[in-house]
């Protein structure tokens, strides 16, 4: 039989192709187990910390005292009790009388507070640890369901209950109390430590955190590092990891408010135009929604699958050590979930939707405000034109609000400040796997980073799925051994740092 030329060719195409298929498939999966070889643990190995003596009842007992002053920050600034605040910082000085005998004690903004703990070596930088005074309100008519009324600080059943036991009193309180003990056992810090507690957080922390760091700008001063609340230590929250996740805030998102106006002739309804003002406004809010800003990586949360990967099963860990391969199928898990949606994207939420007054008439106003939290990597200026583009329709006004700021930097998980920490942490909860983590909202801290590179956000609380609803919620507590734990790792975090 004779084979015509073009058959062999493609007889030996065919075999060319299968041999180049099957040597492409042999270098990806090559690369593929070797990147997952090589995706080892972040972790550092360290001993864990003798147990400091300390009377965790006694601690207890100071922070069920300062949960029971109503230091609530309300979005109505003339609700404001001042004489609360005032309260509280008596409180403190009866509390913590050694600290307040040997730390400098300065009143900013009449309600926040801001001590320093001068340190023998003028040449170090400073370190600063932050928390603050203010709680947010409890929602009117839950009252009832709370367990323990929520300004009692009631301590049962293991646990001391309150407004602010999780956010942040027990940080406020905790570091206090550590400098306490600290100072009993003459303690002297070459490092100027300084202990910054704003009072109004819970509404922008305009007035406290924002003069504080102004004021330590004013004097030159240069943080070694910044500690503020933001990330903790989660347990069941990150999948594939059976141990405790400390989660350490290294950076934090943007905000910013649109508020869309429709105006419209109004009128009655019996003769509508086509064209309604709350159906133009709709459809504005509509078209934001659908056009959500597209899904990213970024940096910082590449960041943490690069620390809890290696933790995890070998399946896990091989689709985390090639994220070049597997980019698009994590991220499309991510946005399976609000929670973890926010940390792929710069998140749209319609906050805000007003307008008419009578079901007969058209209104000839109406308004909305959507909000945005940024992904560093974006700006404001982006989800402006962004906005403007998708909206598209010259009817919609476009009005900026003035709360805004953009995504903060990404501090830098290789700096000596963020490996004491993660030092720390593993030596107060061991076997508790550090990782780096993108703050999906807003902290105090974010007027801080004029003061240094290093600003994290975490506090070493224990928290499961459950307890994520407490802060802000019903029933938030924290455990009598969890604060205490929180207190001995405020001791060693102050001894590494020196
Ligand atoms: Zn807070």
């Amino acid at each position: 039989m004779m084979w015509h030329f073009s058959e062999v060719f493609t007889i030996k195409g065919d075999l060319m192709l299968h041999i180049l298929v099957i040597a492409i498939v042999l270098v990806l999966l090559a690369v593929i187990l070797i990147r997952t070889a090589r995706f080892t643990s972040r972790q550092i190995e360290v001993e864990p910390a003798p147990d400091i003596p300390l009377n965790g009842e006694e601690a207890a007992r100071h922070l069920s005292g300062a949960l029971q002053f109503k230091t609530i920050s309300y979005q109505d600034p003339a609700q404001f009790d001042k004489e609360t605040f005032q309260n509280l910082h008596k409180y403190l000085e009866k509390t913590f009388p050694e600290a307040h005998a040997t730390l400098e004690k300065e009143v900013v903004s009449d309600y926040s507070l801001l001590y320093t703990w001068k340190g023998t070596n003028e040449q170090l930088n400073p370190i600063l640890l932050m928390a603050h005074l203010d709680v947010v309100p409890v929602e009117k008519g839950t009252e009832p369901q709370w367990t323990y009324p929520p300004f009692e600080g009631a301590i049962k059943e293991g646990y001391i209950w309150g407004r602010g036991s999780m956010d942040i009193k027990e940080g406020v309180l905790g570091i206090l109390e550590a400098v306490e003990t600290l100072l009993k056992d003459g303690f002297n810090p070459d490092k100027t430590i300084y202990l910054a507690f704003g009072h109004d957080e819970e509404v922008g922390g305009r007035n406290g955190a924002s003069n504080i760091a102004a004021l330590l700008k004013s004097r030159g001063v240069s943080l070694e590092y910044v500690l503020d609340e933001g990330g903790s230590i989660t347990k069941g929250v990150v999948p594939g990891v059976s141990v405790p996740v400390a989660l350490v805030g290294a950076a934090e998102k943007g905000y910013i408010s649109l508020e869309l106006t429709v105006k419209a002739k109004g009128g009655h309804s019996s003769i509508p135009p086509k064209d309604t003002a709350l159906g133009i406004l709709s459809a504005a809010i509509y078209r934001l929604e659908e056009n959500r800003p597209p899904g990213r990586l970024q940096k910082t949360v590449r960041q943490l699958f690069e620390y809890v990967g290696p933790e995890m099963s070998f399946a896990r860990k091989l689709v985390f050590a090639n994220l070049w391969l597997f980019g698009a199928l994590v991220k499309r898990q991510l946005a399976q979930s609000p929670e973890t949606d926010a940390l792929i994207r710069t998140t749209t939420a319609p906050t805000i939707v007003e307008g008419g007054t009578k079901e007969n008439v058209l209104p000839r106003k109406v308004r909305a405000v959507v909000n945005f939290r940024i992904l560093p990597g974006d700006t404001t200026e982006n989800v402006i034109n962004r906005a403007r583009e998708i909206i598209n329709d010259p009817r919609v006004e476009i009005a900026i609000l003035e709360q805004k700021w953009e995504p903060s930097r990404i501090s830098d998980t290789t700096s000596e400040s963020f490996i004491t920490l993660q030092k720390t942490v593993r030596q107060i909860f061991p076997g508790t796997v550090v990782a780096p983590y993108l703050v999906t909202g807003a902290t105090d801290s974010r007027y801080y980073a004029v003061l240094t590179d290093n600003v994290f956000k975490f506090v070493p609380l224990m928290v499961t799925p459950r307890d994520l609803s407490r802060a802000h919620g019903i029933d938030e507590r924290i455990g009598v051994e969890d604060f205490r734990k929180c207190i001995t790792f405020f001791i060693q975090l102050i001894c590494n740092s020196m």
